[in-house]
């Protein structure tokens, strides 16, 4: 911008044949008080072609008049050949329609050539630049919006919604060419401590130095793109073949992890790296960007600083998962699920007084699949609501049908289940087509599955129908006693782990002693589960658990094995409760 008052220096390009008309131009302009106007004449629209593409000017100034029908033609390429500079043209009178289209075409003025005065030259010549500038900025404006839609600020390299657009038409051009196409994902390794150490002005530095890297790797031809915080992606370029893709990878993963200069310090990173190739892993861009993703995933879960190939044996992982479901759906339906018992003793009253359902799927192939490695499956897939119903309506009906009336049974239930707005009506169905009393019935679930307001709201609804509730592995998770004072629970049970680390004297036995304590004095009951040995048994029987249930007394088994259990007088549990030590409740001799 040019302040009032001063002189603006204009190189203007005057595109005039005839040396009359050119002089008195350069005469009207010499006048001119607030431009000076240095004149460069050429004749012919050629001249100015070439002129336009070697020197810079402020404006062009073109007479229309002495040119023939194709002269509009040459503006367009003389506008195109120097889209900077804005073009006025002179015209004869008669001429003012050939003027118009000029405009239409893109001059930026026209000026009738008898009417033109020295000061309505200048003026038109410093409109027509003032209105240009404006008009390019709100260009440039519209570039950086657009650049922002596909780039990231940071890094300024391709974002998520370009890459995706990009690598699906890599993919093409590869297909077309009967190419592989190479994906990397690529997540930095310890990227948090720089932050967290040396602040996010750092980690930003750090950012654009790795993506400067990648880029320098990769070339201009490759596709690199930042998907947020610090995982980045690009495609392998073509020049790179298939077989030497991974020490390629290798040796590029050496080079992020070397020394970074930021905030003055020097740092480092590690990158962990996941390749999936197109088409042999997958033939979509999205599904290709997953696999490479899992690929990367695996060499994180591989300790990290290496790169992985999304194999055959992620692939394997993956159909291995799709039978799964599909197995399951069938077994749900078919009848390959099963259910055993264990007993829960009551080692005071040295009687069962519950079994828990455990459920087992009978694989025709794989034999005995352990609830661990299906019940997530089904639980992601939607599949654990109709295996929880079957669960219910089994162990209902061995309860009604096989052990003694004082006898419970405890059912593991998911918090997907419990979610489910008629859980509580369904449980409450199944109690009444069996005419079972409520409270033989215990619903077990896990800490963690109280997060959600519907299973609040299921719980409450169970307890008013009369089925108690028990808070199953309790001492995993958060131990949470604020929990228990929220939710309807009846039982608080201890988690084997929990048990198992509790050896007398140590610390665990201490908080284990509390948590019985608290427990009790909350009023609730308190089992304690994977009760192994003796010692393990004497430990909580001394600490005032003595609700149990473990190996040490039984496996879970067959109904038809367990549930006898309860009423055989020479079941083996009884013996375990002969090694009970008393011993620990005699009084204490006194301390000297
Ligand atoms: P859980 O409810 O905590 O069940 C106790 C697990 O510990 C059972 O494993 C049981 O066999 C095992 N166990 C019992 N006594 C001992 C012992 O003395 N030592 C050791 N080391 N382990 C012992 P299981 O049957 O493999 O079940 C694993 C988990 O699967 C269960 O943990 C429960 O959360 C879930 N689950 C089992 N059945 C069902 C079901 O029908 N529905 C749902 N949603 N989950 C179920
Ligand atoms: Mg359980
Ligand atoms: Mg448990």
């Amino acid at each position: 911008m040019h302040e009032e008052g001063e002189s603006q220096q204009i190189e203007l390009l005057l595109v005039e044949e005839d040396d009359l008309a050119a002089k008195r131009i350069g005469e009207m302009l010499s006048g001119s008080r607030v431009a000076t106007f240095a004149l460069h004449r050429v004749t012919e629209v050629d001249q100015a072609l070439y002129a336009l593409q070697h020197e810079q000017f402020g404006a062009v100034l073109m007479d229309l008049g002495l040119h023939d029908a194709h002269t509009l033609d040459s503006l367009l390429r003389a506008r195109f050949a120097a889209k900077s500079v804005p073009i006025v043209v002179l015209a004869y009178q008669d001429d003012e329609a050939l003027a118009l289209r000029a405009v239409k075409s893109g001059a930026a003025e026209f000026l009738i050539k008898g009417e033109v005065s020295a000061t309505l030259l200048s003026r038109t010549l410093l409109h027509a630049i003032e209105r240009h500038r404006m008009l390019q900025e709100v260009e440039q404006a519209k570039a950086r919006e657009s650049f922002l839609a596909r780039n990231d600020p940071l890094t300024r390299l391709s974002n998520r919604y370009a890459f995706r657009e990009e690598l699906g038409e890599a993919m093409d051009v590869a297909r077309e060419n009967d190419r592989d196409l190479s994906l990397v994902f690529v997540d930095l390794d310890g990227f948090k401590a720089v932050n967290d150490n040396l602040g996010h002005a750092a980690g930003d530095e750090l950012l654009v130095d790795v993506a400067n890297r990648l880029r320098r790797w990769v070339g201009e031809e490759a596709i690199v793109a930042r998907l947020g915080g610090d995982e980045f992606v690009f495609t392998v370029p073509a020049s790179v073949p298939y077989a030497d893709v991974i020490p390629w990878a290798e040796e590029l993963r050496t080079h992020i992890e070397e020394v970074y200069h930021v905030a003055g310090l020097e740092t480092w990173v590690g990158a962990s790296l996941g390749i999936a190739t197109a088409p042999r892993d997958a033939e979509r861009p999205d599904e290709l960007t997953r696999c490479a993703d899992a690929a990367m995933y695996q060499a994180k879960s591989l300790g990290r600083g290496r790169v992985c190939t999304y194999t055959e044996h992620l692939r394997d992982m993956a159909s291995e998962r799709f039978e799964l479901i599909n197995g399951l759906r069938e077994a749900i339906h078919g009848g390959d699920l099963a259910l055993v018992y264990q007993p829960q003793i009551d080692v005071n009253d040295q009687r069962i007084v519950a079994f828990e359902a455990l459920v087992r799927w009978l694989h025709p192939v794989r034999g005995m699949v352990p609830p661990s490695e299906f019940i997530p499956v089904a639980e992601e897939a939607g599949m654990v609501v109709p295996l929880g119903e079957w669960v219910l309506r089994k162990a209902a009906t061995v309860l009604k049908e096989m052990a003694p009336p004082d006898v419970g049974m405890a059912v593991n239930v998911s918090s997907r289940q419990l979610s489910q707005r008629d859980f509580a009506e369904t449980v409450q169905r199944t109690i009444r087509e069996l005419d079972l009393e409520p409270s033989r019935l215990e619903i077990e679930l896990t800490e963690s599955a109280c997060a959600d307001r519907q299973v609040i709201r299921s719980l409450h609804a169970l307890r008013e129908i009369g089925v108690r509730i028990a808070i199953d592995d309790f001492g995993t998770g958060y131990s949470s006693f604020t929990l228990l004072k929220d939710i309807p629970a009846h039982v608080v049970k201890i988690d084997k782990s929990f048990v198992q680390r509790a050896r007398a004297g140590s610390k665990d036995e201490v908080i284990l002693g509390a948590i019985i304590q608290m427990v009790t004095a909350l009023g609730l009951d308190v089992i304690a589960e994977g009760i192994e040995t003796t010692e393990a048994m004497n430990l909580l029987y001394h600490r005032g658990c003595m609700r149990m249930q473990g190996y040490l007394f039984s496996k879970p088994e067959e109904a038809r094995d367990a549930l006898p259990l309860a009423s055989r007088p020479d079941a083996p549990w009884r013996e375990c409760l002969e090694r009970l030590d008393d011993s620990a409740f005699l009084p204490r001799p006194p301390r000297d």
